[in-house]
């Protein structure tokens, strides 16, 4: 993809802190961090969500994130950490090149700090269970 930022990096078009790479994946820190130390992990290959992913390039992506995972924790001291995957506009994704997100997290700080969970009407986590078995199936 020309036009692909992602994709620019991967040429070398575009600088990156390159935590590794190799045949099939990259890393490297994000450049506007949610906290120091968030990184990213790429398919070298274009693919614009998860959805259209090589099993292959999935699985190394999944990989090097723990590997990236645990790197990040041990350098910056954190308490936690979120692995987050942003697919379409919809769910905050803005790079349209499917990715990883490894974000460090201090015992406190200003992101994530709530979770909206909400319950089901009665019947309606049944009827959802069905919809999403059956499109399991029949993909
Ligand atoms: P998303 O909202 O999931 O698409 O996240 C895209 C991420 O890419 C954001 O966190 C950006 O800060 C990051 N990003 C965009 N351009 C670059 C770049 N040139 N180098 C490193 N990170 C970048
Ligand atoms: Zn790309």
């Amino acid at each position: 993809m020309t036009d692909c930022i992602f994709c620019k990096i991967v040429q070398g078009e575009i600088p990156c802190a390159r935590i590794h790479e190799d045949d099939r994946v990259l890393s490297f820190l994000d450049i506007g961090p949610i906290n120091p130390g968030h990184a990213l992990v790429i398919p070298k290959k274009h693919y614009a969500t998860i959805f259209e992913m090589d099993a292959e390039d999935l699985k190394a992506c999944i990989v090097l994130c723990q590997q990236v995972a645990r790197a990040v924790f041990k350098a910056t001291g954190s308490a936690g950490l979120n692995l987050l995957q942003n697919n379409f506009r919809a769910a905050g994704q803005l790079v349209e090149h499917a990715h990883f997100h490894l974000i460090p997290r201090p015992a406190h700080d200003d992101f994530l700090t709530s979770w909206p969970a909400k319950s089901y009407p009665p019947g309606e986590m049944e009827r959802m269970l069905e919809k999403v078995k059956a499109a399991f199936s029949a993909p």
